[in-house]
């Protein structure tokens, strides 16, 4: 078992002040009078959709930008063209939004090109960079390996004059994909394999989805990103653990170009109207988010959808932030999740149910309790007159009258849940039995008289009677009876579709692969059941994306694409409690 408990660090618990070691470091950069200001940045790339992961970068970025009074910007770090769409650049703005932050500037990696491209000058002219034309292969031959250092490309030492102008031709257009790349000259026998001479830009006659075909070339990753935090201003550039081994090279980048100190390198910029306020930014790391029965890569999500194993990227299912939203999961569970994980340098492996108790946390505090039957069966209160009718005033919450009350329909004929009922009960039972009673939550003492079959021996109906003396404000409200169970009125439930919904991996490492088996192998055949139920008329009435409790079922959420008030349709966000701790 790889879950770890939450770290000692958790601000779940409403400390308004949060301890890690990344506000620790802002705190004293602050404090010493290093920045005036604290700029962050967030910078996904749009290749695919965000997913639970990204909240905590969103979460931590925002966040940390937020409480010390400082900026954060949203940059698409659009240097891949291939991979990159506008769909997944909308999507990411609006899950951005959606976990409840907003940017200070709204930024592309692409927006930087030209200065990027004047920089790469820069460190050829000053001997630091070189047009190499080994091929990729070549390339991986030379770079040596973890225990034996590099060779030194054979064009490592061509003259400024012949790199200027061979850079100046690719830039051009003027060769194919992958016959030249413009390297750093830093260190072939480096320990770190990363500043073995690493490449900055590469040819690739690629449309770019922002810049069209301007450019033949495109900047490598450590060269664009180190640039585009030092360019607009970032002091601290927050990224996850694997970038631990890139920050050599981002600082080398950062250093060797000194945006800050040769302001002529942003004239591109000024000429297009961006304020030019660059600075030496500091790269933090800290671990990724990992969550068993997940999996969390935007390469396996696109697979998912792509293999049709769910139904695209909003699937309920799903781990992306569009499925756990459409699913019912709420900004603030995730926010709260984020707290509760902590931040460290530890990579850890979260249990699925420090998740869900997330959920539950918040909507257990802002959901309205409404009442649902998933599964109905029908008893008939004899004793009440055919057409009786009568509305019963319910608080809409347990804990906190602010939510109100509503008005729920009682009569005769009721739905009540299946499996409340047991002809032959098991030892403990305290529901419904023959000639047994059982309290209907809100509306008086219930007992069964008669059990109804058909003809294959199915409980069709139950026919029993309503304790006059058990209603409410009668001298018997109290009585004690074992067990209380929810209902609904027959002639005024609203029918709906009803998705009940679970994970979608039924193993705690779905990705891992050691057994020849990969994450398609693991899917949970019961992650989702679609059941035609009835719910109270006040949920039919729900808005799109309102959460409720439904008694004793659980959390449920009406689902934002498909509910409508005259056919309702609400997911299952999570249980009440945790049903899976009992499996393992
Ligand atoms: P994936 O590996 O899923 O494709 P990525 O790291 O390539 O994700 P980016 O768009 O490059 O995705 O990520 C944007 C930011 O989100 C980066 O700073 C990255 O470190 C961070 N991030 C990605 N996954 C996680 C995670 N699981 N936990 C925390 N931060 C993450
Ligand atoms: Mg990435």
């Amino acid at each position: 078992m790889t879950s770890a408990p939450p770290e000692p660090t958790s601000a779940a618990d409403a400390t308004p002040e949060k301890r890690d070691f990344i506000r620790q470091i802002v705190r004293d950069d602050l404090a010493s009078g290093k920045h005036a200001a604290v700029r962050t940045r967030f910078p996904p790339e749009p290749n695919g959709y965000l997913h639970i992961g990204h909240a905590k970068a969103i979460c931590l970025d925002f966040g940390i930008a937020a409480e010390f009074g400082g900026r954060c910007n949203l940059r698409f770090d659009d240097t891949n063209p291939a991979r990159e769409d506008p769909e997944f650049v909308a999507a990411i703005q609006d899950d951005v939004r959606w976990l409840g932050f907003d940017w200070a500037e709204l930024r592309h990696a692409s927006d930087y090109f030209e200065v990027y491209y004047l920089a790469a000058e820069k460190l050829i002219r000053n001997g630091q960079a070189f047009v190499c034309d080994l091929s990729a292969e070549e390339v991986r031959a030379y770079r040596g390996s973890l225990t034996e250092p590099g060779r030194n490309s054979p064009f490592r030492d061509r003259g400024v004059d012949e790199n200027l102008d061979l850079f100046r031709r690719m830039r051009a257009g003027e060769f194919p994909d992958g016959a030249r790349t413009l390297r750093a000259k830093i260190d072939m026998a480096s320990g770190n394999i990363n500043l073995r001479d690493p490449a900055l830009y590469r040819i690739k006659h690629v449309e770019h989805q922002n810049t069209g075909d301007a450019w033949p070339i495109y900047p490598m990753y450590d060269f664009a990103h180190a640039l585009g935090d030092a360019i607009e201003g970032i002091t601290h550039s927050l990224c996850t653990l694997e970038f631990e081994d890139h920050r050599p090279l981002y600082d080398w980048c950062v250093a060797q170009v000194d945006l800050a100190g040769d302001p002529e390198l942003l004239r591109p910029l000024r000429a297009r109207g961006l304020p030019d306020e660059a600075g030496a930014p500091r790269q933090i790391e800290f671990s990724r988010l990992n969550i068993n029965y997940t999996v969390m890569s935007k390469r396996k999500l696109t697979q998912l959808v792509a293999d049709g194993l769910v139904d695209g990227w909003d699937d309920p299912r799903m781990y992306t932030l569009q499925g756990l939203r459409r699913r019912g999961y709420t900004p603030a569970a995730l926010r709260l999740l984020v707290d509760r994980v902590g931040v460290s340098k530890q990579n850890s492996v979260i249990d699925f149910s420090v998740l869900e108790g997330c959920l539950r946390e918040d909507l257990d505090a802002h959901a309205p309790r409404r009442m649902a039957v998933i599964d109905p069966l029908k008893l008939v209160l004899t004793n009440l007159a055919e057409g009786h009718e009568e509305r019963l005033a319910f608080a809409n919450h347990p804990k906190d009258e602010g939510f109100g009350s509503r008005e729920v329909p009682f009569s005769r004929e009721l739905w009540i849940e299946r499996e409340d009922f047991a002809e032959v009960p098991p030892k403990g039972w305290k529901r419904l039995v023959p000639g047994g009673e059982v309290r209907l939550r809100g509306a008086g003492i219930a007992r069964v008289d008669e059990v109804v079959k058909d003809a294959d021996g199915r409980v069709v109906e139950l026919r029993g009677r309503l304790d006059p003396e058990s209603r409410p404000g009668m001298e018997g409200a109290n009585r004690k009876v074992k067990g209380t169970i929810h209902w609904l009125s027959a002639a005024h439930a609203v029918a709906a579709e009803i998705r009940l919904y679970d994970r979608l991996f039924s193993v705690e490492k779905p990705d891992d692969e050691s057994d020849g088996r990969g994450y398609r192998d693991h899917l949970n055949p019961d992650s989702r059941r679609s059941v035609r139920g009835w719910v109270e008329p006040a949920a039919a009435q729900a808005a799109p994306e309102q959460s409720f409790q439904f008694e004793r079922l659980g959390y449920f959420v009406a689902d934002r694409r498909d509910h409508r008030a005259d056919a309702p349709v609400f997911n299952r966000s999570v249980t009440l409690r945790d049903t899976w701790a009992a499996r393992a």
